[in-house]
């Protein structure tokens, strides 16, 4: 085990599980230059690390709150869809296509246009159930805290651009405020089914502390042409947000979720 994930699991372990009221963690966790994370146990106590507080697009992490959305239906659904990487003028994320993917493994791969596929059938099913108005609502309703003032004007739904799965600015957060709407108690149900759809891709699935861990590259603030990186996971007691800083990729996100929260699993007792 390497001294950062000794150092984290040192005040991670009596914080989370002691059962006096909580302390500032001793150490800080072994962070890079430039990442924010926040956390919380299961006392509901946040921490924060770095710039916790600045927004920055949320790139693929909007499939959360699709998932907030519609998750359930589709879950129940059995849905598939068909990855070509391409769609009319929409590319798929980092220009792959991910093939024939259902949402576990949409999910997983963060694959934007098997969202965007989801997404449209819903959104007809809104309109024919709801009409326009409650559909725009129920979307301002979910997507709303990212948005600031940003929802596109009009009485129905916006068009679903890939500005809804994953691509540009419009969908915004910062980590401590992601973390504070993952925390809602409204979020719940989310979480939940969220963890059980990103487990279902780890051995440890069965064990009752397993983490989940999603990731998202994003245009980078401010340079549209950089990228830039954020992990969101947990286990049954913690909630986490880390952000890489510009120049990072999804990749390195999970990379650094698992070394920064989880430590090395091949060096566990
Ligand atoms: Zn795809």
């Amino acid at each position: 085990m390497g001294m950062g994930a000794r150092m984290i699991l040192g005040w991670l372990v009596p914080v989370l599980l002691a059962a006096a009221p909580p302390r500032r963690p001793p150490v800080l966790p072994p962070l890079m230059p430039g990442e924010s994370l926040v956390l919380a146990g299961p006392d509901r106590e946040v921490y924060h690390f770095g710039d916790t507080a600045s927004e920055s697009p949320m790139g693929g992490l909007a499939h959360l709150l699709w998932v907030r959305l519609e998750g359930d239906a589709w879950a129940s659904g059995g849905l598939e869809f068909k990855c070509t990487g391409k769609a009319g003028p929409f590319l798929c994320a980092g220009g792959k296509a991910h093939g024939r993917v259902d949402l576990p493994s949409a999910l997983q791969a963060g694959c934007n246009l098997a969202f965007m596929g989801w997404a449209r059938m819903s959104a007809e099913r809104w309109m024919d159930t709801y009409g326009e108005g409650a559909a725009r609502a129920r979307m301002v309703d979910v997507f709303g805290p990212f948005l600031g003032k940003r929802m596109p004007d009009g009485e129905g739904l916006p068009p679903l651009s890939m500005a809804w799965f994953g691509e540009g600015d419009l969908l915004r957060t910062s980590p401590a405020d992601l973390l504070k709407w993952l925390q809602d108690p409204g979020q719940e149900e989310v979480v939940r089914l969220y963890r059980r759809l990103m487990l279902s891709f780890y051995d440890e699935s069965f064990k009752d502390n397993a983490w989940w861990v999603d990731a998202a590259t994003t245009p980078a603030v401010g340079d549209p042409n950089a990228t830039q990186a954020w992990a969101v996971g947990g286990n049954s007691l913690v909630l986490a947000v880390l952000r890489l800083p510009p120049g990072s990729t999804r990749a390195q996100a999970l990379a650094r979720f698992r070394t920064v929260m989880v430590g090395d699993p091949k060096k566990k007792k």
